[in-house]
């Protein structure tokens, strides 16, 4: 992708050990270059325990804010001078924006998940679900679903005390299980969402579900998330798509986190289908879907 760099062009990046593999150069460079505003987005190593110095190097850098993705986002909490509502929520943040010297955390992975979710067309008020997972993707899921009304939210994990931790924080709606077959089966039963918060059927070294019948108790109709955008159909997806289940894959939240990430940057609120557009269409260029 080419970019105009100017002596005004503005620096934004996304932090990470490891960060190589990040997508978010692609899809923000992507949307900055179809808004035309002067910003160059960088992937930028900051290693583990190394939160705090890369603040101080930012700031005397002038960068106007970044992304953080493993293992920051919760290391930098506690150095935000303001936090907004669902980073305290999280206790996590996924963007930083630095104003004046200061730092401002946000996280809207929720709410990119949301919004993939209200983009397909669901409400989760009043909806009954399934959250496979209680790490940070699948915990930001749990609570924004019981943030947003929804009636029962059941939080399948392999380590019970982590799906427990997680509930603890709205324990009218949420309820810890365990990752057995038969826990699992129970928890899908009385989904009306299905939501695969963990990194079984990612692409690389993810590891697999060891058995979905599961997916065979679930209501028929009932939508199946995957959060995993790499491969785009999941062995999961796959076999929801086959029992008649719609299926969405994790790529709508990446890109919508990463929308309002940039509106938190930049001010600027844009038309979100053309930015969508503009990254899907810079991922497969790089080959990245
Ligand atoms: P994480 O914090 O490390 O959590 C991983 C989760 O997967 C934990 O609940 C873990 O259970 C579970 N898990 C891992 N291996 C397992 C196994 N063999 N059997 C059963 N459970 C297993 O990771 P994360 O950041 O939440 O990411 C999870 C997935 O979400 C990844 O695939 C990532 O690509 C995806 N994601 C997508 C987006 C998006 O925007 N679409 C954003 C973030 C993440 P334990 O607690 O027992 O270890």
């Amino acid at each position: 992708m080419l970019v105009q760099l100017k002596n005004t062009t503005r620096k934004l990046c996304v932090i990470g050990d490891p960060v190589l593999h990040s997508k978010s150069p692609i899809i923000q460079n992507a949307m900055l270059s179809t808004l035309g505003l002067d910003y160059i987005y960088l992937a930028q190593l900051v290693p583990r325990g190394q939160a705090r110095a890369w603040l101080e190097a930012a700031r005397t850098a002038g960068y106007a804010g970044f992304n953080a993705t493993m293992p920051h986002k919760t290391d930098l909490v506690p150095y935000m001078d303001a936090l907004d509502e669902d980073a305290r929520m999280y206790r996590a943040v996924n963007t930083v924006c630095i104003k004046n010297g200061e730092f401002y955390g946000y996280n809207t992975d929720g709410q990119g998940f949301l919004q993939m979710l209200s983009d397909a067309g669901l409400s989760v008020r009043d909806m009954r679900v399934a959250v496979l997972g209680a790490g940070g993707a699948a915990g930001a899921v749990a609570l924004k679903l019981a943030q947003q009304g929804a009636a029962a939210v059941t939080v399948c994990n392999r380590t019970p005390e982590k799906a427990a931790a997680l509930c603890a924080a709205a324990p009218e709606i949420l309820r810890p299980a365990g990752f057995d077959p038969p826990s699992l089966r129970r928890a899908a039963e009385s989904a009306d969402l299905l939501v695969n918060g963990t990194s079984l059927g990612m692409g690389g070294a993810g590891g697999q579900f060891s058995d979905f019948s599961f997916l065979e108790a679930l209501p028929a109709g009932a939508p199946v998330c995957d959060l995993i955008y790499f491969p785009q159909e999941t062995e999961l997806l796959r076999r929801a798509r086959e029992l008649g289940h719609p299926g969405l894959n994790g790529l709508g939240m990446l890109i919508c986190q990463a929308i309002f990430a940039l509106e938190h940057f930049t001010g600027v609120t844009a038309e979100r289908a053309a930015l969508r557009k503009a990254a899907e269409d810079a991922l497969r260029a790089e080959g990245a879907l």
